[in-house]
């Protein structure tokens, strides 16, 4: 995105949440969160023929080659290392038609400098791993990248019969009384999340890590794009739906059972269905700081949410270093043992 004013590569400041012009000094402050009415919802059941696919700015797809990860970037800002597995990207001229276009985003309030400082704090004490790691020289790497999540509000109705469990204590001895029972009950569902990235599936801290509310969003705006790249999503819309419903599944059985005043439901004896009713989605971009480090083949990446800074790093263990430390630690255990051969060699040779 260039500058209005004189033509120049503008870029975003997380600090000032402003959008900044460093060859002639213009400047503009993106909407905050607090300042902007809720970010409307979209209707689910029209979402495939009416969703925009409008991103209103003009974005290039960069698609690697090794990982096979789809990002959306500036044109004047494609860089060439894919944050995801590390390996160099490819370009790829195929046009944004076939993506909806998000709703809402966060934008970035973690600058790259604040993340690399609290990771650099954390690994300095990881003796263990290979210096490149500790010293931190992996954090130049770190990417901002947007990543594509969804959100769901529903009405719901659920009807569910089974066998109910209460916890009766008699003194020292608890047992479990079952009873049968069946109902109805309404629920709505507000703010279900799914992240949209088939890439973080099988990631389970990535839910501690990436924490938000609707107090976070802002209504999309391409101006929030900039400097960073959108991953595309590998999880559509209907495929988050059926996982946002897996997932509710759960709370609807715990909701059945506080219906019958249980403690606990048998799994193999109660069903339940539940249908929904009004379902309102959002796409919505959230920032993330990315960067994969190849080491001895494998990849270790570091993890952080451009929100709060919360993160994770995945850290190889040095053998060279391990064995130093284990070495020094069978020292420092025979030492007194060395110690005190030697003082008894030197009694004996001094009785003699
Ligand atoms: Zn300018
Ligand atoms: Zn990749």
């Amino acid at each position: 995105m260039n500058c209005k004013n004189c033509g120049a590569v503008i870029r975003y400041d997380p600090k000032t949440y402003s959008l900044i012009c460093d060859s002639c000094g213009f400047s503009k402050v993106l909407p905050k969160p607090d300042e902007t009415s809720a970010v409307e919802e979209k209707d689910f059941s029209s979402a495939v023929d009416n969703a925009s696919r409008d991103w209103q700015t003009d974005l290039r797809t960069v698609t690697c080659k090794q990982c096979g990860t789809v990002t959306y970037n500036d044109p004047n800002q494609i860089s060439g290392i894919c944050p995801y597995c590390g390996s160099t990207t490819v370009l790829d001229n195929s046009e944004l038609a076939d993506s909806i276009a998000p709703s809402a985003v966060i934008p970035f309030r973690m600058s790259k400098e604040e993340i690399a400082s609290k990771f650099y704090k954390w690994n300095k004490w990881a003796f263990w791993t290979p210096e490149k790691f500790r010293k931190g020289a992996i954090l130049d790497d770190l990417k901002g990248v947007y990543v594509p999540y969804w959100t769901f509000d529903a009405d719901s109705h659920s009807s569910y019969s089974g066998r109910f469990g209460i916890t009766v204590t008699n003194g020292d001895d608890t047992s479990t009384k079952w009873h049968d029972g069946n109902g109805g009950f309404d629920l709505f569902i507000d703010d279900k999340i799914v992240c949209g990235s088939k890439r973080f599936v099988s990631y389970k801290k990535l839910k501690n890590i990436i924490v938000f509310n609707k107090d976070d969003l802002i209504p999309y705006t391409p101006e929030a794009l900039l400097g960073f790249s959108a991953e595309k999503y590998t999880i559509g819309l209907e495929e988050s739906w059926e996982i946002a419903k897996q997932e509710l599944k759960k709370r609807m059985l715990n909701k059945a059972c506080d219906n019958e005043s249980a403690d606990f439901y048998d799994k193999n004896k109660t069903q339940i269905t539940t249908e929904y009713r009004n379902i309102k989605y959002r796409y919505i971009l959230v920032p993330m700081w990315l960067s994969a480090t190849r080491y001895k083949d494998k990849v270790y990446n570091v993890i952080a949410s451009g929100i709060d800074g919360r993160g994770d790093a995945q850290r190889p263990i040095s053998v060279a270093k391990i064995m130093i430390i284990i070495l020094l630690l069978v020292g420092i255990f025979l030492l007194p043992v060395i110690l005190g051969l030697i003082f008894q060699f030197i009694v004996i040779a001094y009785m003699n």
